[in-house]
């Protein structure tokens, strides 16, 4: 519609640019015309009167024209009269120039209200296709007199398609016919809703209005119509009514606990307490009387009856305030702080583990999920969600408790298989301290005693006791049954430990077990017992893979690497018989090819391994023999501890 507006304007502009051009031509002949008349001839009438011809001619062409032509007009009147009556001025020529004068002079004034009053109109006409809205105006018999660029924009019909139409054969419209004449005969008005079939087929509501318009005889000549548009309005607000449906729906038949809650007096209470730049929630821990006002001002309005079940509330009343919800104990501090520190920060989502008193006094573990809706942005309006954990939480420290008990019947397992050695690197230092100390006896029995030779024993015996109590050292370490404990471990340290607890093992199957560090940027934080059982079972594995190989050495390599930035890997490659089938099976539960196997020691090192955070892996090397081995991060990651129960999958 708009691409047609400019030339239509231009078009009439030249037009009425032309009629002007026209009119001043004809105005001024007319007037030299009348001018002579009037000087000259000898007619003894009110010729000027016609100068109101002239006036009414340029009239049109504005304010400044209607003036300018009567002031000239009255000039060229008066020199008429004066040219023609100067001898005479008194007689009745006086009479008629008055007379025309005045006609000139209301003539001019009738002109100048005329134009004021078709300006007025003309700016009401403006205004109505200025208007968003509809203005329709239609006769007796409904055909269309007048449609603005409002009915175009909405209805789809030019005004050069609609002007001269029925109204009802260019819109289907549903409309309650009866109402509208009752109201119409009573009041001479009426207003509701219409619906509309626009030109596209498409439908409109419309909020409407309708005046009926009447002659001066008060007879009923047709209808002024305005309507706007409500379909967009209706539309958006069905769409809001069914998604407060659909959120009232999924709110209230959640699984899980749900509460509507008014956070902004207690961040205002925040917000008004603080100190500038402060780290909110270190300030609100250490400020617990303001932690636990802010938590009086949180409003609890709504709740969903897992909510009431979790907190044992049998109604929303029962739950008054952030203190009933998360108790008095000093658990849920932090929690409440962090949760009110993230939003302070500008968050619109807040989580955080805690543990919670039920109205019944009953501890629960929860995790808690806070987050501001879209059209509470002051926090007026915060969904708070709650999962009770506490079962999860139970069975999960079972599950961990019986992976460390798994873990140490493994270890026990291993010492088990280890026994021999066990006795044999005991053995040999209890039978040199025996030695030494028979010699040493020896030589202080002499008569004349070597005590240099004695004291020298007493050093062997010594280094001996030593060398025996390591041994036994480590195998209590791997025998204690402990909890799970983290610290810094040199890995090639830890190795080498390993590699002196089955020195034995390694002379039995004629192998030769070397280390190659490569890369390490220094200790990791690990569980050392945990990991240390590991490479034990690696190592043992890889002995038993090489018995009984006779056409190559049985050599067993462990390679530390630490090029990775985040991790340190550990893989022992051996030269034995290779690992039947899928590599990656030797750490399913139960898997053995041993007949004497119980196929759970790489299962359990899977899970100490996972437990913190690593892989393990397994493969064929490319000639002969497997290379297993993990990985391990250089710490820990929290959520990673101990938490893949695997071990029983
Ligand atoms: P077990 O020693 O009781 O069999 P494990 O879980 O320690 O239980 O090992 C499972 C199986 O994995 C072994 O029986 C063996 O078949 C295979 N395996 C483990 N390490 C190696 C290796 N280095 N070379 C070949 N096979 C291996």
């Amino acid at each position: 519609m708009a691409a047609n507006t400019g030339p239509k304007q231009g078009s009439f502009k030249a037009i009425s640019r032309r009629r002007g051009q026209f009119a001043l031509a004809a105005a001024i002949v007319a007037s030299a015309l009348i001018f002579l008349a009037d000087a000259l001839s000898p007619i003894d009438g009110a010729v000027a009167v016609l100068y109101t011809g002239v006036v009414l001619t340029l009239a049109p062409l504005g304010r400044r024209f209607v003036i300018g032509s009567g002031c000239i007009t009255a000039v060229l009147t008066t020199i008429a009269f004066l040219i023609g009556h100067a001898d005479d001025p008194l007689g009745g020529a006086l009479l008629r120039y008055i007379v025309s004068l005045v006609a000139i002079a209301i003539t001019v004034l009738l002109s100048l209200r005329d134009r004021s009053a078709r300006t007025t109109l003309a700016e009401q006409a403006r205004i109505l296709e200025l208007s968003h809205d509809t203005v329709v105006v239609r006769d007796r018999s409904d055909i269309i007199r007048y449609w603005n660029e409002g009915a175009e924009r909405l209805y789809g019909w030019t005004r050069g398609e609609a002007l001269g139409r029925r109204c009802s054969d260019l819109l289907e419209s549903i409309v309650s016919a009866e109402e509208i004449s009752a109201s119409l005969e009573q009041n001479g008005t009426w207003s509701g809703e219409i619906i509309r079939t626009r030109r596209d087929g498409t439908r409109l509501i419309l909020a409407s209005r309708w005046l009926e318009r009447r002659d001066p005889d008060g007879r009923p000549v047709g209808i002024i119509e305005t309507s706007a548009d409500l379909t967009e309005s209706r539309r958006a607000l069905a769409e809001r009514r069914s998604s407060e449906q659909r959120y009232s729906t999924i709110f209230n038949s959640a699984g899980f606990a749900a509460l509507e809650c008014d956070l902004s007096k207690a961040m205002r209470l925040i917000l008004d307490s603080r100190g500038p730049s402060q780290d909110c929630e270190a300030w609100l821990l250490s400020n617990p009387q303001i932690l636990r006002a802010a938590a009086n001002e949180i409003e609890i309005y709504n709740a969903n009856s897992a909510a009431l079940a979790m907190f044992e509330a049998d109604t929303v009343a029962d739950l008054t305030d952030g203190n009933a919800l998360l108790g008095q104990l000093p658990d849920s501090e932090p929690a409440l702080a962090h949760i009110f520190a993230s939003l302070v920060a500008g968050s619109s989502l807040a989580e955080i583990e805690t543990r919670c008193a039920t109205l019944h006094g009953r501890i629960i573990d929860a995790v808690l999920r806070v987050s501001v809706l879209p059209d509470g942005q002051d926090w007026s309006r915060v969904l708070l969600m709650a999962f009770d954990v506490t079962e999860r939480n139970e069975a999960r420290a079972k599950i961990e408790q019986t992976s460390v008990e798994l873990a140490h019947a493994g270890r026990v397992a291993l010492l088990g298989q280890l026994a021999g050695s066990i006795v044999h690197e005991v053995n040999q230092p209890l039978a040199a301290i025996i030695n030494y100390g028979k010699s040493g006896k020896r030589w202080l029995t002499r008569p004349d005693p070597d005590l240099t030779e004695v004291a020298d024993c007493l050093e062997k015996i010594v280094s001996n006791g030593n060398r025996a109590a390591e041994v036994v050292g480590r195998v209590r370490a791997l025998a204690k049954k402990t909890a799970p404990q983290v610290s810094s471990v040199d890995m090639g340290a830890l190795v080498q430990d390993a590699v002196s607890l089955l020195a034995r093992e390694a002379r039995a199957a004629a192998a030769t077990i070397r280390v190659e560090e490569a890369n390490i940027r220094g200790p990791i934080i690990c569980d050392r017992v945990q990991v240390q059982q590991v490479i034990v079972n690696l190592l043992m594995n890889a002995l038993h893979a090489t018995r009984g190989i006779a056409d190559r050495p049985h050599e067993i390599r462990v390679r530390i690497d630490g090029t990775a930035e985040n991790f340190i890997k550990v893989a022992v490659e051996d030269s034995g018989t290779g690992i039947e089938g899928n590599p990656e099976r030797i750490f399913e539960p139960f898997f053995t090819t041993k007949s004497d196997g119980m196929g759970l020691g790489l299962s359990i090192c899977r899970t100490i391994i996972e437990g913190q955070g690593g892989r393990v892996s397994a493969s064929n090397n490319d000639g002969w023999g497997a290379t297993v081995g993990f990985t391990l991060p250089l710490n820990i990651p929290a959520e990673a501890r101990w938490s893949k129960p695997n071990i029983l999958i």
